[in-house]
């Protein structure tokens, strides 16, 4: 038997990213959740999000 829990967890709106952010805690950005600012900055200064196991920023 399966239960799965109906969480609000929605994907870090950066493509690369694929961290799971809540929407009560995420970062909002032009209507976009991220999951913190770098992926909302965009990776603009080349700095990743800093979860271990993801690359996005590189
Ligand atoms: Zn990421
Ligand atoms: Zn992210
Ligand atoms: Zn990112």
């Amino acid at each position: 038997m399966t239960t799965q829990t109906l969480t609000e967890s929605i994907t870090c709106a950066c493509g690369k990213c694929s961290c799971t952010v809540d929407p009560a805690t995420a970062i909002e950005k032009g209507g976009q959740y991220y999951c913190c600012e770098a992926c909302a900055n965009g990776h603009a200064d080349g700095k990743g999000c800093g979860k271990s196991g993801c690359g996005c920023g590189s």
